[in-house]
């Protein structure tokens, strides 16, 4: 089986590819000829990977998947959730919206967060939706340097490390985004 990942992010094609690859044929956009940004200008996490998943479905006649993804600060409302890309700005700098997270929570106390994921996936004419949420902190300062986005000050409940100290197996395996996968796993196995 083939499947298109919708998605312009290096580091999460990697994961998936990693997650998936044994099982289904993970095309990538560049594979599939597509160099431009996807549109994703919804509010929701939910609206956005549908859109994506859409956009290339229609563009392409192709099967595929897109996720979206971000992270909920439990004191700062769930923000910058759909927004975390481009919290700091439209540069969508990981670093920058690191400093500018760290900077908003410098005194406060309460640090729980969660990393949630979307995936829609497109088969034929079905579409079907998978949620992944992983819960944990944010912490005062960067550590490790794996991973991306916002991996440096996340660490999931239950450890005292970053999702940046995580080998890409020990983050896949409990991630958000890995939850979410596992669904997809799981429901295309039930295709076959
Ligand atoms: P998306 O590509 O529109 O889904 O944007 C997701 C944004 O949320 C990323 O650019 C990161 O800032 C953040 N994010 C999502 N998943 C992760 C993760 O696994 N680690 C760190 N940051 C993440």
């Amino acid at each position: 089986m083939k499947l298109c990942f919708a998605t312009n992010n290096a580091h999460k094609l990697a994961e998936i590819r990693q997650m998936l690859g044994s099982q289904i044929e993970i095309l990538s956009l560049d594979d599939i000829g597509h160099n431009e940004e996807i549109p994703e200008d919804h509010d929701t996490m939910e609206a956005n990977s549908r859109q994506k998943a859409e956009f290339i479905k229609e563009r392409y006649q192709i099967d595929c998947f897109a996720d979206d993804s971000g992270l909920e600060v439990d004191s700062l409302d769930g923000a910058p959730g759909v927004y975390s890309a481009r919290y700091a700005g439209p540069q969508k700098n990981d670093e920058d919206n690191i400093d500018k997270l760290l900077e908003t929570m410098r005194d406060i106390e309460d640090r729980g967060a969660q990393f949630k994921a979307v995936v829609t996936l497109i088969l034929g004419t079905d579409s079907h939706q998978f949620e992944g949420i992983i819960r944990g902190e944010i912490l005062h300062e960067r550590k490790g340097t794996d991973g991306f986005g916002y991996d440096p000050v996340f660490a999931p409940d239950g450890d005292t490390r970053s999702f940046a100290q995580f080998t890409a197996d020990e983050k896949n395996e409990i991630s958000h985004r890995g939850i979410a996968i596992k669904k997809l796993a799981e429901f295309l196995q039930l295709q076959k």
